[in-house]
């Protein structure tokens, strides 16, 4: 096997023994209670489950914005289980994209400058003069202006948020995701806000994107949305009771072409 057959063969992610528990004692909440999860690269994979039963709790885990209490966690074959939380957010700003159900917009700041937030955030490139800031510089606002327009919005750079519909405004942070070039995209709830059509606008993006070759993991209690994905994951009492290939995919762009035409802003 080549070298870069070996890599294609390692999960964008593995899970092992997954454990978290909230407080200690009597009080003690068991919200994951040992899963076992891999997830290779192309996959689309919904996390379906029931109010409580750990979906927030795994998005955390897996997303490194909380470290499990026990078990193996490997994000494209390294292991994140055991480090601290510096360490946990360098990760998380170079590996993954983080979508959520209300934006997370900043409400005074353009489209644009909303997409070059983790840019700015990320470790600067190495410089040796003013010369080379200059670049950099250019190439963040270039870098988010290309994730913008692979997100439908080139042409909405300037506007701020309040000037976009609830649809505009996730693919904004769509952008805002993809634009540090993540190995995954974990969405929470990324329809929860938005009306039927808008939601099936947002499927078809993450479906492109998925064609594309980005790895795509969203977490929804909703059974339509979870029809677009690959794969649906059923989480109960913080275990794993359902995991199954999606047997008749909803295709998001058939199903726009059916709907009836409507005047859009799109
Ligand atoms: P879901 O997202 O599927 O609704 P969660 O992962 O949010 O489920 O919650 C799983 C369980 O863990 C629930 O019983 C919840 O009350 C509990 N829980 C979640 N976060 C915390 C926390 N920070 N402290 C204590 N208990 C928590
Ligand atoms: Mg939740």
């Amino acid at each position: 096997m080549s070298v870069s057959g070996l890599a294609a063969s390692i999960p964008v992610l593995s899970v092992k023994g997954l454990v978290k528990t909230y407080g200690r004692g009597e009080n003690a909440v068991h919200a994951l209670r040992g899963v076992e999860l891999d997830i290779h690269r192309g996959e689309m994979v919904a996390i379906m489950g029931s109010s409580g039963s750990g979906k927030s709790t795994l998005m955390n885990l897996l997303g490194c914005l909380d470290r499990p209490t026990a078990g193996s966690y490997l994000l494209e074959g390294e292991d994140v289980a055991g480090l601290d939380r510096d360490q946990l957010a360098e990760v998380r700003n170079r590996r993954i994209g983080f979508v959520f159900q209300s934006f997370n917009l900043l409400s005074r700041t353009s489209a644009l400058e909303n997409v070059e937030l983790p840019l700015l955030y990320a470790s600067p490139p190495r410089q040796t003069n003013g010369a080379s800031t200059a670049v950099a510089q250019e190439s963040i606002a270039e870098r988010a202006k290309r994730a913008l327009t692979l997100v439908g919005l080139g042409d909405r750079a300037r506007h701020h948020p309040n000037q976009l519909s609830g649809g505009q405004q996730q693919r904004v942070a769509i952008a805002r995701a993809l634009v540090n070039e993540p190995s995954i995209l974990l969405a929470d709830e990324p329809t929860g806000n938005l009306d039927t059509r808008t939601s099936i606008e947002i499927m078809r993006l993450f479906q492109d994107l998925n064609e594309k070759g980005m790895t795509v993991l969203l977490i929804t209690h909703e059974h339509d949305i979870a029809e677009y994905a690959k794969r649906v994951i059923v989480l109960a009492d913080g275990r794993i009771r359902e995991d199954r290939a999606v047997e008749k995919r909803r295709v998001a762009t058939d199903e726009l072409l059916a709907l009836p035409v409507e005047t859009e802003v799109m």
